[in-house]
């Protein structure tokens, strides 16, 4: 309940920032069409707070969220067999990783040690 209250003051902050780029657009685009003036402070907002508005909602997770192949090769010790690695967990984000190792069951619990003490470093 905290985080969301968190999330929705944050959210209505951001979204009295938006008000300072409408009237601008709209004093300085008053002698064309309103709407059209209207629509493009909005496409401008949309640009900027697109960013913010992600940045406010994303969620951590605070459990390891693991993917799991079969037909794997472990990355340690080249088991072959069902593979396993952590995509996320906190602050460490592998979703986007381009060359994805993928872990025996045996190498993930040390591998997930090696995360776990990296994400206390962050
Ligand atoms: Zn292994």
């Amino acid at each position: 309940m905290k985080k969301f209250l968190m999330q929705y003051g944050a959210y209505l902050i951001r979204w009295q920032l938006s008000s300072p780029i409408l009237a601008v657009v709209l004093i300085v685009f008053a002698d064309t069409n309103t709407w059209l003036a209207t629509v493009l402070a909005n496409c401008i907002g949309g640009c900027l707070f697109f960013w913010i508005d992600r940045f406010i909602f994303k969620s951590v997770s605070k459990e390891p969220i693991w993917e799991i192949h079969e037909d794997c090769t472990c990355a340690d010790c080249g088991e072959a067999g069902t593979g396993y690695r952590i995509i996320e967990w906190l602050r460490y984000d592998k979703r986007q990783d381009k060359e994805p190792q993928y872990r025996c069951s045996a190498c993930r619990i040390v591998k997930m040690e090696e995360v776990c003490k990296r994400i206390k470093k962050l």
